[in-house]
């Protein structure tokens, strides 16, 4: 642990804002380091889980609202959970105090003696962080993965050695909340219109996800994408090295495609070639972008070209993110329960050269689906809609000319409907294009519900 930074933390009086896992975690820590923590969460008591364990540590739990006389103590920092706005009247008015708000993965980086490499973007984190992670463990480099991808990063951060890589997706939720936060390797795959219910503006989502890089100095990497005219302008503004990665053109360092196979090249300019495009085992252009941004992040984190190659030609797919599922009378089923917007949806059906049997909907966003209106005229041949947009989604799809439409209540529904529309040859995508929480948890339920009913098909 980078034990100098303590000194920050130590004797603080810090609020944790939220008490979801990383809140949890993030408590848990503050207090080995010797702050003086205050929990605060919006719901009540009873809803909340782990209190009396906070309470045991001495960690004093205040829930059910956010009281400003909180922060009439002498408060030196507030964590907060990333899904909190910065414009609720408790952060506005600490804003106004002049109090620190942060996330958690500030206080990660402010501890870790690992140096991190920083994953965002609208679109592929989770797979490009699980690559990278993959390249450098085949490398012996010992790598850890954190973050939005489940462990909760100043957890680990706490342990990780120095001559180690904390390998981190971050959301920008989660950026939003940093400071000194500084990635010595950093990519950003994408940005899409996705999360404006939050973000509001454009401007403000990328702001955010630029944050990435504000920190990093010239002896740092930011990995671009060459090919989104956004990713690609902001190299003018970094003050770090920039290393690129792009499906369409030869670039000066970084990875890309020339003819037919995924090359790398050095800030010498050696090119190297790992693997043709055909031997790579995940699918989808999307997934080459992907598997492009994983090599140019590893090859500069220092992975071997050897393992490079080996990870991309047996990288499966990360869970629910087009994953296969299983083959019935020659029609091939598919989860992607992870697309929770058009574009994601319109990268995964745009996978398949066959006809695409889509199910779809879910939590109503104010989407108009505009984005999957060619694939409707070119590649859906049925759609199966459920949840509460489906109705929105049929319409357009209606309005395109699909053929066969239907609208149900749940997956096991949509399942059965979808196997009745598909042909041998045919594939069965769940790929939702909505968020899960109309009727689910999260993606993950979504998807298990999903894959169960399919491996109940006969
Ligand atoms: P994230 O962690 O950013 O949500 P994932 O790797 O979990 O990303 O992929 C989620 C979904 O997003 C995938 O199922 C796919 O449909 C889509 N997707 C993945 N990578 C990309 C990409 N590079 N560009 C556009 N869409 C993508």
């Amino acid at each position: 642990m980078k034990t100098e930074n303590v000194g920050t933390i130590q004797n603080k009086n810090i609020i944790v804002l939220g008490l979801a896992k990383s809140g949890l975690a993030v408590a848990k820590l503050l207090v080995r380091l010797g702050a003086n923590v205050t929990v605060n969460e919006r719901q009540v008591r009873e809803s909340c889980q782990g209190v009396e364990e906070l309470e045991q540590l001495g960690i004093s739990v205040i829930c059910g609202s956010h009281p400003t006389e909180l922060l009439e103590g002498n408060v030196s920092m507030i964590v907060k959970n990333p899904g909190i706005p910065f414009d609720i009247p408790f952060l506005q008015e600490a804003e106004k105090k002049g109090i620190p708000i942060v996330t958690e993965v500030e206080i990660a980086y402010l501890i870790s003696e690992a140096p991190i490499i920083g994953i965002t973007g609208s679109n592929g984190k989770t797979t490009t962080t699980t690559l990278i992670y993959e390249m450098l463990k085949e490398s012996d480099r010992e790598p850890i993965i954190a973050g939005n991808i489940g462990t909760v990063l100043s957890q680990v951060a706490e342990t990780a050695q120095q001559d180690q890589w904390l390998v981190a997706e971050l959301s920008s939720f989660q950026l939003l909340g940093t400071d000194q936060f500084r990635p010595r390797i950093a990519t950003l795959l994408n940005v899409f219109d996705a999360h404006l219910d939050y973000h509001h503006t454009k401007e403000h989502y990328v702001f955010s996800k630029a944050r990435l890089f504000a920190n990093q100095r010239a002896d740092d990497v930011a990995v671009l994408n060459y090919d989104h005219e956004l990713t690609r302008g902001l190299a003018d503004q970094l003050h770090s090295q920039i290393a690129w990665f792009s499906r369409k053109t030869d670039v000066s360092r970084g990875a890309f495609i020339q003819d037919g196979k995924i090359v790398s090249k050095d800030r010498q300019g050696n090119i190297v070639e790992l693997v043709p495009l055909q031997e790579l085992k995940l699918i989808g252009a999307h997934n080459v972008e992907n598997a492009l941004a994983a090599v140019s992040v590893a090859l500069e984190a220092g992975a071997k070209i050897e393992r490079i190659r080996h990870v991309l030609t047996t990288f499966e797919g990360v869970e629910h993110r087009l994953q296969f599922v299983r083959e019935v009378e020659g029609v091939r089923y598919y989860n992607d329960s992870k697309a929770t917007n058009s574009v994601a949806t319109r990268k995964s059906v745009e996978s398949f050269s066959v006809p695409v049997v889509l199910i779809a909907g879910g939590l109503d966003r104010g989407d108009d689906f505009h984005e999957l209106e060619d694939l409707f005229r070119t590649r859906v041949k049925a759609l199966v809609a459920y949840g509460q947009n489906s109705k929105k989604m049929l319409e357009v799809a209606k309005r395109i000319g699909v053929n066969q439409i239907i609208s149900v209540d749940n997956v096991n529904e949509a399942v059965e409907s979808a196997a009745q529309f598909a042909q041998t040859g045919d594939v069965v995508l769940l790929s939702p294009a909505s968020a899960s929480w109309d009727q689910f948890t999260s993606f993950e339920e979504r998807g298990d519900m999903f894959t169960q009913s399919v491996h109940k098909l006969r």
